[in-house]
């Protein structure tokens, strides 16, 4: 058993996922504690160019595998590739996103390797030679503090938007290590068709720093577009409760709860949204809520660090035209 803390690096579009940043900054400080080194583990094809990022954010070691197999994630050749140098490695902590790829390959490696695995990290701590990872549970009623026991390898599958993301020093270089590999295509049991992305005007959710987000509230979808000058305003996402996209005034990713997405921005704003506990289980890990609720009896107001009671048809475009003034002032 290493005492190296390593990151599971994320692509999308040929670039780095935020969370990517996220996890290395928070592995720079976990391994002082461990008295380990900073290992990013890349799998992509092309991908030569991935260490001296990678590095810059905190990498010391950059382990590479660049396969045209590897090209787009599919569990069986992510695993095939990772499963063995871990089991070589055996680093005291592995940390991976709990995004859609890492919350559909962290169990797989976790059962092949029969390896310690927390999901859904909020925080991850290294005390007395222990990782100690807190979780939400129960639709985020609770939160869990987990250890994980024993030696084995250990995996914290980590919620993003939580850890800030480090400054980067391109100053910084890494030690690269190839990884060798001999991937049998027909051991490949998936095979990635097309990839379509969603088209967004804005941020996606889950890495956004500002959500402004309506519900049934706002009566209609040509409503969303008030929401939609408030975070134009802001520089933020907009999301929405699940009556809205249930209605087909939005798309499904803008949902956020139980069914929908989990969030942890900096700041909430949640617009004609009662607060049903299904919405707080995917919101109420934002730092900052601000309800704005014509019914002062609405139950979004007891988790609200500010709150409205007002029609959000008169709020809201009275408060994007003060975020707009204000931010003109700045800049003015
Ligand atoms: C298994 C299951 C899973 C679910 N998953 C999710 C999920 O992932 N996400 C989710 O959001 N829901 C989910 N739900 C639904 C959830 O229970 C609630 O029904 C839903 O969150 C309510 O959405 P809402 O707050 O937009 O609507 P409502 O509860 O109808 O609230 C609308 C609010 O708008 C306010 N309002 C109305 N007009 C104005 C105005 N002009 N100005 C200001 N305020 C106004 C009202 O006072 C009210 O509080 C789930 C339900 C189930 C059973």
């Amino acid at each position: 058993m290493s005492s190296d803390i390593w990151v599971l690096a994320e692509y999308a579009g040929g670039r780095p996922r935020k969370i990517t940043y996220e996890l290395l900054g928070k592995a720079s400080t976990l391994a002082q504690e461990a008295g380990g080194q900073v290992v990013a583990l890349a799998l992509g094809s092309g991908i030569a160019d991935a260490a001296q990022d990678l590095a810059a954010h905190g990498a010391e070691v950059v382990r590479v595998a660049d396969d045209p197999l590897l090209a787009q994630y599919t569990t069986d050749a992510y695993a095939a590739v990772i499963e063995p140098v871990l089991s070589v490695e055996e680093p005291f902590l592995l940390m991976i996103g709990s995004t859609a790829m890492g919350r559909d390959l962290a169990p797989r490696l976790a059962a092949r390797l029969g390896a310690g695995i927390v999901t859904d990290c909020a925080a991850v701590e290294v005390a007395d030679g222990a990782v100690v990872a807190t979780r939400p549970v129960m639709t985020r009623k609770a939160i869990a503090r987990v250890a994980f026991r024993g030696d084995g390898i250990r995996i914290a599958v980590v919620l993003p938007n939580i850890f800030a993301p480090p400054r980067p020093d391109p100053s910084r270089a890494a030690e690269v290590l190839p990884i060798s590999v001999t991937l049998d295509p027909a051991a490949i049991r998936t095979q990635v068709l097309e990839v379509k992305a969603i088209a967004r005007e804005t941020l996606p959710l889950t890495e956004a720093d500002i959500i402004v987000s309506g519900g049934r509230g706002l009566r209609g979808p040509e409503h969303f577009g008030l929401l939609k000058e408030l975070a134009q305003a802001l520089g933020a996402a907009v999301g929405s409760s699940r009556p809205p996209v249930d209605s087909g005034w939005v798309p499904h990713d803008y949902e956020i709860g139980q069914t929908g997405k989990t969030v942890n921005p900096q700041l909430y704003i949640a617009c004609g949204i009662s607060g049903a506990p299904q919405h707080l289980a995917g919101m109420s890990g934002s730092r900052t809520i601000v309800a704005i609720n014509k019914d002062p009896q609405a139950p979004i107001f007891s988790i609200a660090s500010y709150g409205v009671v007002g029609d959000l048809f008169v709020v809201v475009p009275l408060l994007a035209e003060e975020v707009r003034r204000l931010r003109g002032a700045s800049h003015g």
